[in-house]
């Protein structure tokens, strides 16, 4: 089913990440349920601070460490990916269905997904050269864009 083509402000509706607690058992309190759809509806794998700051405009009740324990929980219950990106701060996103890996824009700090079937191939074929069977990876490609002069 296309979750993503219904409206997302709907607050009756479970976000995707709300319904991985609940697969997990998680017990969803008010202010977990705000946080799991915050994470859902980001596309831009914030940091803590920015999922603080989305969540209070949703409930100016909910606090940093409110926000720092749940996205710990969550991910320590394998529905949140950290992501490091070499600037200090952990960054997050809702455990993907489908693997991708991420291009990170040194000068906009924009991150791109993107999966390259190459890619994924060289690594198996890597990790097999050495006598391994590769059983996952994370791979970041630290970028700036050309200039047009190029
Ligand atoms: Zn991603």
């Amino acid at each position: 089913m296309p979750a993503d083509v219904l409206p997302l402000r709907n607050d009756a509706m479970i976000s995707r990440l709300e319904q991985l607690c609940l697969d997990k058992g998680l017990k969803m309190t008010e202010q977990r349920r705000v946080i799991a759809r915050v994470l859902s509806d980001s596309a831009d794998h914030p940091d803590v601070e920015q999922v603080y700051r989305r969540a209070t405009e949703i409930d100016p009740h909910i606090s940093i460490a409110t926000v720092y324990r749940t996205v710990r929980l969550f991910e320590e219950a394998s529905i949140l990916a950290r992501h490091d990106f070499g600037e200090g701060r952990a960054r997050y996103e809702e455990m993907p269905s489908a693997h991708h890996d991420h291009l990170i824009d040194l000068q906009s700090g924009e991150v791109i997904e993107f999966r390259n079937e190459d890619i994924e191939k060289l690594q198996h074929f890597v990790a097999s050269e050495l006598g391994y069977e590769l059983v996952g990876h994370r791979l970041e490609l630290y970028a700036r864009r050309k200039s047009s002069r190029e």
